[in-house]
């Protein structure tokens, strides 16, 4: 059997100056009068987009869906599904699109062709983390708070089966050997 350990590798503090960088961009950035729509990618967006909403200081609208691409493991099985869709109208807004990680870029790809196609007036990518080493489709990110190596994180909102979600900083989760022979 298996023992989880998590490694520390990005701390709270580090993510939170970051987030407070990124959001000072977008507000320089963004439409001062009318509201952005920030899209949260469920469900591990979840605590990089409250942070980053609360350090934009231009009017913003909030809208949520979900994917699913992973199954339980540490790696992408390619195929994404939309287990929960937009409520609101995105056409002829600008929106910022805010997801946790790009890894293979599959999922990003997937979002913005289903997003493209509802004609918002700007879209915009921000992700916490990129993992570059592991990219199949180029992706546009605009704005990106790490840059990380080939390693599977969990924690600040990111799983290992439904669990570490609740980890304040991320961590590289790896699995010992409970019984070295
Ligand atoms: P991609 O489609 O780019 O391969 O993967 C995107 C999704 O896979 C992310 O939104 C995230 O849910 C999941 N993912 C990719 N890499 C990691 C990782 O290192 N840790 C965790 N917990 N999820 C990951």
């Amino acid at each position: 059997m298996a023992i989880e350990r998590v490694e520390p590798y990005l701390s709270a503090e580090a993510i939170g100056t970051r987030i407070a960088e990124i959001g000072a961009e977008l507000s320089r950035d963004l439409d001062p009068v009318e509201p952005t729509v920030f899209v949260c990618v469920l469900k591990g967006s979840i605590m990089f987009y409250a942070d980053l909403l609360r350090a934009v200081t231009t009017p913003t609208n909030c809208a949520f869906l979900a994917v699913s691409s992973y199954h339980g493991g540490t790696k992408s099985t390619g195929a994404v599904r939309l287990t929960h869709d937009l409520t609101i109208d995105i056409a002829d807004r600008d929106v910022v699109l805010v997801e946790d990680i790009v890894d293979t870029g599959l999922t990003m790809d997937y979002l913005l062709n289903l997003l493209r196609a509802r004609r918002p007036r700007s879209l915009r990518v921000c992700t916490l983390l990129h993992k570059p080493a592991r990219e199949e489709i180029k992706v546009p990110i605009d704005y990106c708070g790490f840059t990380i190596d080939d390693v599977f994180v969990v924690g600040f909102g990111l799983d290992f089966q439904q669990r570490y979600r609740d980890v304040p900083f991320i961590g590289v989760m790896h699995f010992d050997d409970a019984d070295p022979a």
